[in-house]
């Protein structure tokens, strides 16, 4: 990457930093509650290193074997510029074939969507215990992946019988819409859900809904390309 798209990863980050402080600041939040997780998905190496050198320190990929290929060049790039390595966030859908693999690849598995798929990463955990988000499908549409809001009772109570796996929150994707004010149902919902489980986590809100998201309570927020700029 050149000098000036490098510049632009840096002034970008600065400016989502922006965003969350005054979405915070209307919520009366502090933004020190709010994580922002860079979704780094199609983007390179390069990429993910000038990022670390604006300050993340956090990064989501939506699949595995794109986040395996990655990882050890940021690696590299890292180490050879005196920067810290990342964490990595799996963001997506996970495939039980695929759950080995991811266990050992990153540090929080969002979207975990099904009870079988708890069970084969209790199993997959060896002695660790594994930090998972249960994805909620909050809008029911048919092309999203997801618990039903009423199935969450149950996932919940199954992961508290699995050692390997600990529910440390909720995760949603919000519907598209043209305006986000129309995905702040989605968000408080999702929040309600959350505290009615006594779960702290809750990863919502993307490049076009994340400020709404934040003033809904999220702790997480997930941003790709208002970070990267669009994905080709
Ligand atoms: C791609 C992706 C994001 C980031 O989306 P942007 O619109 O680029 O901010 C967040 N969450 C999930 C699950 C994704 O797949």
């Amino acid at each position: 990457m050149n000098a000036q798209a490098a510049a632009g990863v840096a002034e970008r980050v600065a400016a989502v930093r922006q965003r969350i402080a005054s979405a915070c600041a209307r919520a009366g939040r502090d933004p020190a509650e709010v994580r922002l997780i860079a979704v780094s998905k199609t983007f390179g190496a390069e990429a993910v290193a000038e990022a670390v050198a604006a300050g993340i320190t956090e990064f989501g990929e939506n699949r595995v074997q794109e986040a395996l290929a990655k990882q050890p060049a940021v690696e590299a790039l890292v180490r050879e510029r005196g920067l810290p390595s990342p964490a990595w966030h799996l963001v997506g859908h996970l495939q039980s074939n695929k759950a080995k693999a991811a266990a050992g690849a990153f540090a929080i598995l969002h979207g975990i969507d099904s009870i079988g798929l708890l069970n084969v990463l209790n199993r997959a955990a060896g002695d660790r215990r594994l930090a998972v988000l249960l994805e909620v499908n909050v809008a029911g549409e048919a092309t999203k992946f997801g618990f039903a809001p009423g199935a969450v009772a149950e996932a919940v109570d199954a992961a508290r019988g699995l050692p390997g796996v600990e529910v440390i929150g909720l995760m949603t994707v919000a519907p598209r819409v043209a305006n986000p004010e129309l995905a702040r149902p989605v968000f408080r919902e999702l929040a309600r859900l959350a505290r009615e489980h006594g779960l702290r986590e809750l990863s919502m809100g993307m490049t076009e809904d994340f400020e709404v998201a934040i003033e809904e309570g999220a702790t997480m927020v997930r941003i790709g390309r208002a970070i990267f700029g669009e994905r080709s």
